[in-house]
């Protein structure tokens, strides 16, 4: 009787595997045929300095395009990607794409020629052997400044194996891009690795933000996310600024840069060019 249950588990368990794999199999070669057919492409988001409220920098945010669906966003598939390798002829696809884009545009629109670039990189494409070789000669090619260039890697990223993470930066700081990390709060870095790091700036998790007029504790944690930037000489960007009353907290914090729907949604390649077009005084 015990045996012949454990068999049926057995079958059971096996067949609702099948499924999942048939599923993950699917989605991968769905993924793998829209890369193929060209239906991912990067949208913008402006990235404004407190300082002269002058647009410094652009996050280039990917998008697929998928042509029943319409704008799929990446939290939706990057998991995906990253988990059937993908996302390393993606990543480097949006590494590409977007330093000529920019370099485009730093010609095109003199008063924007030292306009950065961020780009998200994933933990997968960091402990390639080869990304490092590869970027620098997507840069070299593009003709851009590489610190124009800046990496936005996840504070839970960097921290998944800090040691190999540690020579990867410090392979990648070799090249002068600039390092930042990405939803800065939210992980679990010790502040002796902030220190070991080579990094130039941090980016507050917009969960902080969001709630930064309505809860004394996230305005706290942002502020000392602020004093640890400046303690450290690192930049400090807030992402996720929605509205007035955030922006002037932020402000009367001195945090250096931030980035939000309050200026501007991310934007496909002709609304960045118009928005880049304006000349601001
Ligand atoms: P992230 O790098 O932290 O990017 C910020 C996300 O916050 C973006 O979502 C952006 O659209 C959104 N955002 C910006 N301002 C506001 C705001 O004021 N309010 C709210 N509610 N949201 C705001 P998005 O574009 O959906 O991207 C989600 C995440 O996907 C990114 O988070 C990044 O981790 C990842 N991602 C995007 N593009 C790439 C890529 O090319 N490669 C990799 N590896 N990851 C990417
Ligand atoms: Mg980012
Ligand atoms: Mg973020
Ligand atoms: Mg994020």
């Amino acid at each position: 009787e015990a045996k012949r249950q454990g068999r049926g588990k057995a079958v059971f368990f096996q067949s609702g595997m099948h499924v999942q794999v048939l599923n993950i199999m699917r989605m991968e070669s769905d993924l793998r045929k829209a890369f193929e057919r060209g239906e991912f492409c990067l949208f913008y988001q402006p990235i404004i300095s407190l300082e002269n409220r002058h647009t410094v920098s652009l996050e280039a945010l990917l998008r697929w395009n998928h042509p029943e669906k319409g704008l799929i966003s990446p939290d939706k598939f990057i998991p995906l990607a990253e988990d059937t390798g993908l996302i390393r002829e993606l990543g480097l696809w949006v590494f590409e794409q977007a330093c000529y884009q920019l370099k485009y545009w730093q010609v095109r629109f003199p008063h924007h020629h030292n306009l950065g670039v961020n780009i998200n990189v994933s933990a997968i494409q960091l402990k390639q052997p080869r990304l490092v070789r590869e970027i620098e000669t997507i840069i070299h090619r593009s003709g851009l400044k590489p610190d124009t260039c800046r990496m936005e890697i996840t504070e839970s990223a960097m921290m998944n194996d800090p040691d190999l993470m540690l020579n990867v930066l410090k392979d990648l700081k070799g090249l002068e891009v600039q390092l930042y990390i990405d939803d800065f709060g939210t992980g679990y870095s010790s502040l002796s690795y902030l220190q070991k790091f080579p990094i130039d700036a941090l980016k507050i998790d917009k969960s902080f933000i969001q709630n930064i007029d309505a809860s004394d504790k996230s305005m706290q944690i942002a502020q000392a996310i602020i004093a640890l930037g400046n303690a450290f000489d690192l930049r400090v960007v807030a992402e996720g600024v929605e509205t007035d009353t955030q922006l002037n907290i932020l402000e009367a914090s001195h945090c250096h840069h931030v980035q939000g729907y309050y200026f501007s949604r991310p934007i496909d390649k002709e609304k960045t060019e118009n928005y880049l077009s304006i000349i601001v005084h």
